[in-house]
């Protein structure tokens, strides 16, 4: 298996100490080594050859910055280099043309992440959950009153001096797993999946609960199937719009499906010769899977690949 999944292994150092040194900030912020990505509508800016991201100076976004539209600050790269992100949405909801054109193109981060080099969608997924988070969240979740950025981004208070509260980005963690029973794996279809397409179940993890017990209640409601061991595999960060996926194989302890109807369309067990074929280019099988940047994908490899 791969350790790092797409939108993981950012090259960036976060940098975090930095954060809440304003001084710093905005001389970083003033210094045209620094490197700057906009997004609009959170879609990055990515460069013409859709081979990078479309990094900008601060000259370039002189006019953005000044405006004080929210910024965010990514980390610093082995030069020492501090890298931001901008949301330029609101200042471009009027203006027709697209922005910055002779460099790149604002690209949706899921069709474009395969494209670009390793670490570029960790980097671009840390800036789009930060900056839709920051957009989502604009007044007190306590009291009601507006809520000012701090912290570079990562933290939001609230304006209101009695209530003072101070707001933090979520991280929502998920759960998705595949449930196996010899050589067989439980794979499900949403109606929105592309017709014949399978994954494995997932589900939120609920408040109060585990990782091994929110994977035996999501299979339990969504197919029926009983579970007893679970075991860990892997992780990825998900920002659509803050989820943290929690890739998981559960041992099934029985067989007979019942679908909720609400989650799932339908489940089938699927053995691993079927899936191997599949793997190999076999569109005769009636399964087609999610695209490899989907941690799904990656854990019915694992599967496939078992001796
Ligand atoms: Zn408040």
């Amino acid at each position: 298996m791969s350790d790092v999944h797409t939108f993981a292994g950012g090259p960036l150092d976060r940098a975090s100490h930095l954060r809440t040194n304003s001084e710093w900030l905005s001389t970083q912020l003033a210094d045209p080594a620094s490197r700057i990505v906009p997004l609009w509508k959170q879609q990055p800016l990515v460069t013409r050859r859709r081979d990078g991201i479309g990094w900008l100076s601060p000259v370039d976004l002189a006019d953005y910055l000044s405006s004080g539209v929210p910024t965010i600050f990514l980390g610093n790269d082995n030069d020492g280099i501090a890298h931001f992100a901008i949301d330029i949405t609101v200042f471009e909801e009027a203006n027709k043309s697209e922005p910055f054109i002779q460099v790149g193109r604002f690209m949706d981060l899921r069709s474009i992440a395969l494209q670009l080099p390793l670490g570029d969608p960790s980097t671009l997924g840390t800036a789009k959950a930060i900056l839709d988070w920051n957009a989502r969240h604009g007044f007190c979740a306590v009291c009601g009153n507006k809520t000012e950025m701090r912290d570079a981004g990562y933290m939001r208070k609230c304006s209101d001096d009695t209530c003072n509260a101070e707001h933090f980005p979520r991280t929502d963690p998920v759960v998705i797993m595949l449930a196996v029973r010899g050589d067989q794996c439980l794979v499900g279809r949403q109606a929105m999946f592309p017709q014949h397409m399978y994954s494995c179940l997932a589900g939120f993890v609920e408040p109060g609960e585990n990782i091994e017990e929110a994977v035996r209640r999501e299979i339990m409601e969504e197919a029926g199937i009983k579970v007893g061991d679970v075991s860990y595999h892997s992780t990825q960060p998900w920002p659509w719009p803050s989820s943290l996926m929690i890739g998981c194989f559960a041992e099934a302890e029985s067989e007979e499906i019942t679908i909720d109807g609400l989650e799932l369309e339908e489940a089938r067990w699927v053995s691993r010769s079927v899936l191997r074929d599949v793997l190999n280019g076999a569109t005769d099988q009636g399964v087609l899977l999610p695209p490899p940047m989907a941690i799904g994908f990656q854990l019915i490899k694992a599967f496939a690949e078992m001796d």
